[in-house]
């Protein structure tokens, strides 16, 4: 360490419920460290705040984490280079205030008695806390704060005879959201959680196997998608040989609907349904669900631009660019103070004017979450000219904080949480307001409807009917607080 300065600061816990991420593994390419930053790259969108990769060279691992987007450190030469290895895999990641440091940056490697093993999660464990505090008082030591850890514990802790057996025991012991990828000895391993919360698919590159968040991670490197790994699947992929094991009970699955709505990049695959086509026909639902007399369809964009694409054609209204977007700030969730969202939103939008003037406007967009960027854009939208603003959302109100990796603030700071539609409107600013139904949502995935039995997706921010114990969130845990870290400046 000498010669690096260290800053000392204080951290706090995480103020959010998780994370939101993207995981990518490669078996088989010489050129393993490059492949990943490429598909990292292409997974930007899954997190913005940190990235890091490990390979593994057939003697020894290799690891680079860093805080900030996947170009500014794995755009270097040197970087790549002194990541040798012909397996390894990368992790990007968002994280809530507090949690940005360095050592909580994933891939998180750890040398056990058995050798080394490195994971990188998407998703959020609702048991971790608790475990935590189980393992702690009886002796282990947290490096970090983020519930991966534990896992990396609870490994090291676990008899079995292959690192399969001990990270499957692993995950027999957590609750939650995980689609994840490990790196040890000479395999990659991909593992999804029971209920398939997140999404994680199967590649191959010539002879190479390739794990990866989105297919958009494959198409970057023209990989071939393979398939989804299955809800509850555990794919090895080594030298000559790929297995696959069924070790969790089989329960309906329960993917994340959200994917659909926003999470996901158009132009990706996930769960065998193309997400922009399913984006599309959320706004010809929209347009049926609540139509309305206007002179153009203007998209927020992105997030709204396909299904006001949808809206558009279903309704018969012309589609017009009445938003512009500047590409060169990131997304306004990146920046964790309200202070600075607000800004956030200013910089990132600006009015086409002279389209606007004088017209009825229905604005679309994914999603309301706090109101913020709502709020800001139709008042831009009504200073613009336009003579009538009427809002579109594309899923259902967002009523109930997501548990499961995607970062939303508590319950309390949900505008849908506290307000009918009605006065949403009102807040806003906005002629009229609405919704898509959730059964119109179901309706756009291809289905007849809402099982409200047996939902096929996790849906719990729009239901609040949670596919899984929140065992964390029941007793009142928060994650531990580290108080003092070094970072590495
Ligand atoms: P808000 O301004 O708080 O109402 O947030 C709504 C905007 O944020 C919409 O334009 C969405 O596209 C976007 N959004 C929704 N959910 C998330 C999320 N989990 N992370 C980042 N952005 C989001």
């Amino acid at each position: 360490m000498s010669g690096r300065s260290l800053k000392v600061r204080r951290c706090l816990p995480a103020e959010g419920p998780g994370e939101e991420c993207a995981v990518f593994a490669i078996y088989g390419h010489r050129d393993a460290a490059a492949h990943i930053a490429l598909g990292l790259h292409a997974l930007q969108h899954r997190g913005q705040e940190a990235a890091g990769i490990v390979t593994f060279d057939g003697r020894q691992f290799h690891v680079h984490r860093a805080l900030g987007l996947v170009g500014d450190t794995f755009s270097k030469r040197r970087v790549i280079e002194a990541l040798p290895g012909h397996a390894g895999i990368g992790h990007t990641r968002y994280s809530t205030t507090g949690a940005s440091m360095l050592r909580n940056v994933q891939p998180l490697f750890a040398e056990f008695a058995f050798g080394g093993l490195a994971i990188a999660h998407n998703g959020n464990l609702t048991n971790a806390a608790w475990l935590r505090r189980q393992l702690v008082r009886e002796g282990s030591i947290f490096q970090s704060t983020t519930d991966t850890e534990v896992l990396i514990h609870l490994i090291a802790r676990g008899s079995g005879d292959s690192h399969v057996e001990r990270l499957v025991g692993a995950l027999k012991a957590v609750e939650g959201a995980w689609s994840l990828v490990a790196l040890f000895d000479d395999a990659i391993v991909g593992a999804r959680d029971p209920l398939g919360i997140r999404p994680l698919v199967l590649g191959r590159l010539g002879e190479a196997w390739i794990l990866a968040s989105e297919s958009c991670a494959l198409d970057i490197l023209g990989a071939e998608r393979v398939r989804d790994v299955e809800p509850g699947e555990v794919v090895v992929a080594g030298r000559g040989r790929i297995e696959r094991f069924f070790p969790f009970p089989r329960r309906r699955s329960r993917f994340c609907i959200f994917e659909y709505v926003y999470f996901s990049r158009p132009d990706s695959i996930v769960e065998g349904r193309e997400v922009y086509e399913v984006r599309k026909r959320i706004g010809a639902e929209l347009a049926r669900e609540a139509p309305v007399a206007a002179d153009m369809v203007v998209p927020v964009p992105d997030s709204g631009v396909p299904a006001a694409i949808g809206f558009a054609q279903a309704s018969g209204l012309p589609f017009e660019l009445g938003i512009i977007r500047n590409h060169y700030v990131g997304r306004t969730f990146i920046e964790p103070s309200d202070q600075i969202r607000h800004l956030g939103v200013k910089l990132k939008h600006n009015a086409n004017r002279g389209l606007l003037a004088g017209k009825r406007v229905v604005l679309v967009d994914d999603s309301i979450v706090r109101g913020t960027t709502s709020t800001k854009i139709v008042a831009m939208v009504r200073a613009a000219g336009a003579k009538e603003v009427h809002m579109r959302i594309a899923s259902p109100p967002t009523t109930h904080s997501c548990f499961y990796g995607v970062d939303t603030p508590e319950r309390r700071q949900l505008l849908a949480a506290r307000h009918t539609v009605a006065d949403m409107a009102r807040l806003i600013g906005v002629d009229s307001l609405a919704f898509l139904s959730l059964d119109g949502l179901y309706r756009a995935l291809g289905l007849s409807g809402r099982d409200p039995r047996q939902p096929g997706f996790c849906d719990a921010c729009f239901s609040g009917d949670y596919p899984t114990r929140l065992v964390d969130q029941e007793r009142g845990e928060r994650q531990e607080e580290l108080p003092l870290v070094l970072e590495e400046a």
